[in-house]
């Protein structure tokens, strides 16, 4: 196996990793269904031949962002994800899919990066972090549907309205994200993650997304 080449197996590895990291972090302002604490105390290396050797060695006092963490190796593909948060939004739109790559199902959405490309590249400030959440929330009436936020983001994660064509991000249901609420086989979890954590995962997260959609 070539060392750019992502396998099923070295994804696998690598998230099964992930899930048994500590997860500990302060309240973030969220009131409604907070994330969990997992209060298991670890520290993982994270290695893998995909996008170089990230290290993970979370911080028990380090403040907590919101987060999603994705285990693939639990996703069946049953696709009720999407159709809850198709059904939570006004505009019947999804903020996560489901793609089919070698043989596995990977569920895709905002992994709500450190210094957000997107955000950077967007030329009408359509889209805004939330210093507190670091959550990247789009401002649809802003949005000109110019897509340079699908092209800067690393994992190519954004996608758009069907008809009137603006970003369409996570926005983790305000802090009661629906996905995790119905998924059967705990693919997705609501955590809270340091922004290291979320820096060594995500990219790596985003390196295979990137292949998974380019
Ligand atoms: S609900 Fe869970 S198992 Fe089903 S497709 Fe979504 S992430 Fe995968
Ligand atoms: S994952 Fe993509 S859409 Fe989400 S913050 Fe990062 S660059 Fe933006
Ligand atoms: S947290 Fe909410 S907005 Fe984000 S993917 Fe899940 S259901 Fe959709």
């Amino acid at each position: 196996m070539g060392t750019e080449e992502i396998s099923r197996r070295e994804f696998l590895k690598v998230v099964s990793v992930a899930c048994a990291g500590i997860i500990i972090g302060a309240g973030v302002g969220y009131t409604v269904a907070p994330p969990k604490t997992i209060e298991k105390t670890v520290t993982k290396t994270v290695t893998t031949t995909v996008s170089g050797t990230p290290s993970l060695t979370p911080t028990p006092t380090a403040k907590g962002y919101p987060w999603i963490l994705v285990d693939i190796s639990k996703c069946t593909g049953c696709k009720r994800c999407e159709e809850e948060c198709a059904k939570v939004h006004a505009d019947g739109v999804s903020r996560v899919s489901i793609v089919k790559y070698n043989e596995q199902y990977i569920p895709i959405l905002c992994i709500q990066c450190t210094n957000p490309p997107c955000v950077a590249k967007c030329p009408v400030k359509a889209l805004t972090v939330n210093a507190e959440t670091g959550l990247v929330t789009v401002d649809t009436n802003k949005c000109i549907g110019c897509q340079l936020c699908h092209e800067s983001c690393p994992g190519h994660v954004p996608e758009y309205h069907p008809e009137r064509k603006y970003a369409i991000i996570c926005d983790l249901c305000k802090g009661d994200p629906a996905c995790v609420k119905v998924c059967p086989t705990g693919a997705l979890t609501y955590v809270e993650v340091p922004s290291n954590y979320k820096e060594a995962i995500g990219s790596w997260i985003l390196t295979v997304y990137s292949k998974v959609k380019g």
